[in-house]
């Protein structure tokens, strides 16, 4: 496997979290640097592949983006098989999204290979006078999971592309 130095450096990064936090539009800003207000449902799971330069070094993204919905947790395994990198959204703007964080870690700690890097996003970075939740309470969550935090907006590209460049990071140490 890693006689190909190529496919060393290609990774699958997965995107988890409840259902409107902007899964969808990250991705989206990442990898074609647009932004819909109308953002159609995620149906099932797709993927989008972009370079990710690193200290001159090119990591090939493979970032995949599903439904948040239960009915399609029957794919969960599969979805999570192979991956290196999850990145675990909400939505600053909404409580409920924060609260369910622990019912992805949790999936996570099931379903996804042990080795995996994890990210917390907190997304709609845009919405600063709508937010919800405590800086202290993320914190808490974050630092308890010894995870890197990064807040985002997909709709003025925030952090977007820092999110990715970090998990590379992250991963070129541990790996
Ligand atoms: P998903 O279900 O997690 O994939 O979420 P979507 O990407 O479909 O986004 C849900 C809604 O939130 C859409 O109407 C998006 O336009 C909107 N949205 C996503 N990201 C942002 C953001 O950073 N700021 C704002 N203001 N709206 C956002
Ligand atoms: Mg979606």
């Amino acid at each position: 496997e890693s006689e190909n130095s190529k496919q060393e450096n290609v990774l699958k990064i997965v995107l988890i979290g409840a259902s409107g936090v902007g899964k969808t539009s990250i991705v989206e800003r990442f990898a074609k640097n647009i932004f819909n207000e109308q953002q159609r449902k995620t149906i099932g799971s797709t993927f989008l592949s972009k370079v990710c330069v690193v200290d001159e070094k090119p990591y090939y993204l493979n970032v995949w983006d599903t439904a948040g919905e239960e009915r399609f947790h029957s794919l969960v395994k599969l979805y999570y098989r192979d991956t290196n990198i999850a990145i675990l959204c909400f939505d600053l703007t909404k409580e409920t999204s924060f609260r369910e964080l622990d019912h992805w870690y949790q999936e996570l700690q099931t379903s996804a290979p042990r080795n995996v890097i994890l990210l917390i996003c907190g997304n709609k970075k845009d919405l600063e006078e709508q937010r919800e939740i405590e800086d202290i309470e993320i914190e808490e969550w974050v630092s308890k999971r010894n995870c890197i935090y990064l807040e985002t907006s997909a709709k003025d590209g925030t952090n977007v592309n820092s999110l990715f460049e970090n998990a590379c990071q992250l991963f070129s140490e541990k790996f």
